[in-house]
């Protein structure tokens, strides 16, 4: 939006907002502070003059009504100045018209809520770090119905003419975020709700409802075996690998083996492919896009983790597919960073992407020359993100709690899933204040059937405490990514941190003391990668084009006997790249050759991830050892793999084919594979003894999600 656009006092403002409420009953206990009879307060960045007039549109997280109706702007709050505690700016807002039920629902709050405002006037702001309304859009989006006409719901399919642009799109873990570019600039589309990003979950409700972002992750207490989240850690891995199993250990929904060996995900009584869940959350932002632009998108640049393979990459194509967009394009997450901050900028610079995610971390040096993006070295963890620092704060939180009241809150998903919920927003209070408070009311009931409720405030201090050796981990990646390539911390130009978790104020120090210099603040951290990805859609349609050139994030190998892997192109290998690897026959006669493929950087192929066997058929029957094939190992621009063998005797070229349906078991018997899955990659080698515990005590008990 534009910073500086001015608003007639006179004209309708539309203030639509989705709290995070699943329940009427929990809307009315946590926004009762804001609301009385007469009105309610809004915070909002630019309050607008008392005056104006507002239709209002609050709505729960499911889509539910909330309150409905018109009112006008009575009085403005400013925000604090310097020296002052800490307030936001707002607005009471005084009701001159509202629907009955929304009529209604005022009356209950205001008669059953203490804190309910019992005046006629709107209630003053409450203290900072309460609850209260924020204000979200102000304004319809460009192109979208006129105010007054119902929000929510999108026309029916093909009421928009279709457009000519193709957006960027970050999938994220987490949340997922659509950008567009037009003559070099980029702007995130926001939902009507105002919604820069969406949760990247997906639900059936009780009534057989689909339910996607919001709507879906503010049900997930009540319905955790039905609501699929972080499955972007699943996209086209084979139900046995070390990442899958893992997650099967973490996530509530059902995790199980599709018809060839990859996993795949079973709801609502229902088995589904990964790229159909993806493909779910990608029809909602494509929704969301058309609804911001006016016109039915059908185009996309998609970005995935450096590391996505082969497979990974096809299922991203193909849930766009069902999602019936086009994906022009996959391009990786930090190059699209780099490019957000880089483009049009004619930069010579050596920038370090640190994305810390809500459950993974990436790291990548990209060596930016004008319009040349060249991805010079790259690392990460897989299970390294917010949500594990979430975990540390809620494990704090319990052990105060159980000091107090001398027992643990009830083993009820619902009730932790309430001290997560608390934990993360004061977490991500904590980035921005000293001190926030995590309460939860009604937690429990103690032996004499007292309502408890939970209640600790934390300090930033405290959090760092307990989060250093997280953040620490971080940066010992980074330093294990710089190295690779012989980069030392001061040959960086820039630092650009993305990922909601790298706001906290730590992760900033501490890569200010690793390289010297200050982070840049010219990337948005929740929107750089879809800007990126924008740019990178709106450039491919002109001359001025963009070069990206990339490395390989992890080693291909191949698996030898005894379960070890021979590294065939190792990472960090420039793309695009060919390797052979020579094998001979081991038996007399034998006619039949088969090498299985791996991905990863152990020495140990159960570390690693299978991608295929590679089978060659058809050789000359000789005494063993006679017959030699090299294979060819060939890795595209996109991280695409293709194989090929040619016997040394004849010289002749076999079609090698990379066979995925092998299954693991047979596979393993053939290695004579241990069990022993192990997550890590990258630089990361599996963490040695004493890395720091990812997974809090209890939020690894109850917490499980991504
Ligand atoms: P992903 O790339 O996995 O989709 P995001 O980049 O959206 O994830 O990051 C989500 C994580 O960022 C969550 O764990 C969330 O709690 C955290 N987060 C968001 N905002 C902040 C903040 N201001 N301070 C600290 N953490 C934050
Ligand atoms: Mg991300």
């Amino acid at each position: 939006m534009g910073e500086e656009k001015r608003r007639e006092p006179r004209v309708e403002v539309k203030l639509a907002i989705r709290v995070a409420c699943g329940t009427l009953d929990e809307f009315a206990e946590r926004y009762a502070l804001n609301l009385s009879r007469g009105g309610l307060f809004v915070r909002a960045r630019d309050p607008s003059p008392a005056g104006t007039p507002v239709s209002i549109d609050i709505q729960l997280a499911t889509g539910q009504q909330a309150i409905r109706g018109r009112g006008v702007v009575a009085w403005t709050s400013g925000p604090s100045a310097p020296g002052e505690p800490l307030r936001r700016p707002g607005m009471g807002i005084r009701f001159t018209d509202l629907a009955p039920d929304s009529a209604k629902l005022v009356d209950l709050v205001v008669a059953t809520q203490p804190r309910a405002g019992q005046g006629s006037e709107p209630p003053g702001p409450p203290e900072e770090g309460a609850p209260a309304f924020e204000e979200t859009v102000l304004e319809p989006p460009a192109g979208a119905a006129p105010a007054g006409e119902s929000p929510a719901q999108p026309g029916p399919r093909g009421t928009l003419r279709p457009s000519t642009r193709a957006v960027g799109i970050d999938l994220g873990t987490t949340n997922s975020c659509v950008a567009v570019a037009e003559g070099g600039k980029a702007r995130v589309l926001a939902s009507r709700q105002g919604w820069s990003t969406i949760p990247s979950v997906v639900a059936y409700d009780a009534h057989g409802r689909l339910l996607v972002g919001h709507p879906a992750r503010a049900q997930m207490v009540v319905n955790p075996r039905d609501t699929v989240y972080g499955s972007k850690r699943l996209v086209g891995r084979p139900f046995q690998s070390p990442t899958v199993q893992a997650c099967r250990d973490r996530f509530h929904y059902d995790i199980v083996e599709g018809a060839e060996g990859e996993a795949a995900v079973r709801f609502a009584g229902r088995a589904f492919s990964l790229a159909q869940i993806s493909a779910f959350v990608l029809a909602e932002v494509r929704q969301m896009a058309s609804q911001a632009l006016g016109e039915e998108v059908t185009r996309a640049v998609v970005t995935v983790p450096a590391y996505y393979n082969d497979h990974q990459r096809q299922a991203v194509r193909e849930a766009g597919r069902l999602a019936g967009l086009t994906v022009e394009r996959i391009v990786n997450e930090p190059t699209a960073a780099a490019l957000a901050y880089g483009f049009g900028r004619g930069l010579s610079e050596k920038v370090l992407v640190y994305d810390l995610g809500g459950g993974t971390f990436d790291a990548s040096v990209v060596d930016v020359q004008g319009e040349i993006y060249e991805v010079l070295s790259t690392g990460g963890d897989t299970f390294l993100g917010g949500v594990d620092f979430d975990n540390q704060l809620v494990d704090h939180v319990v052990y105060r709690f159980m000091e107090e009241q001398g027992f643990a809150p009830p083993a009820d998903r619902g009730a932790w899933q309430r001290i997560r919920d608390a934990a993360e927003e004061a977490k991500v209070a904590l980035s921005a204040r000293e001190k926030a408070l995590i309460h939860v009311p009604y937690l429990c009931r103690d032996a004499q059937g007292e309502d408890v409720e939970l209640r600790v405030e934390v300090t930033r201090e405290e959090l760092e405490q307990l989060t250093a050796r997280l953040v620490d981990r971080t940066v010992e990646v980074c330093t294990q990514t710089l190295a690779a390539k012989g980069i030392g911390p001061g040959d960086l130009d820039q630092v650009l941190l993305v990922g909601g978790q790298s706001r906290m104020p730590l992760v900033w120090k501490r890569m200010r003391e690793l390289t010297g210099k200050e982070p840049s603040r010219a990337v948005h951290p929740d929107e750089a990668v879809a800007l990126g990805a924008a740019l990178l859609a709106d450039t491919a349609a002109r001359i001025d084009s963009v070069v990206l050139i990339d490395v390989l994030a992890m080693g291909i190998g191949v698996g030898l006997p005894g379960g070890r892997m021979a590294q065939v192109l190792p990472r960090n290998t420039r793309l695009p790249a060919r390797k052979s690897y020579e094998l001979a026959t081991v038996r007399d006669g034998q006619t039949e050759l088969e090498l299985a493929v791996f991905q990863g950087d152990s020495a140990q192929a159960s570390e690693c991830e299978y991608l295929g066997t590679v089978k060659l058929g058809d050789l000359p029957a000789r005494p063993r050892g006679q017959v030699r094939v090299a294979v060819e190992f060939t890795m595209g621009q996109e991280g695409i793999l293709s194989v090929s063998a040619r016997d040394l005797a004849s010289g002749k070229v076999e079609q090698a084919r990379l066979a995925t349906r092998d299954t693991p078991e047979v596979l393993r018997a053939k290695l004579q594979m241990p069990q022993a899955p192990s997550p890590a990659r990258g630089a990361a080698a599996p963490p040695p003894q004493g890395a720091p515990q990812r997974r809090g005590f209890f939020g690894r008990l109850f917490g499980k999600r991504p």
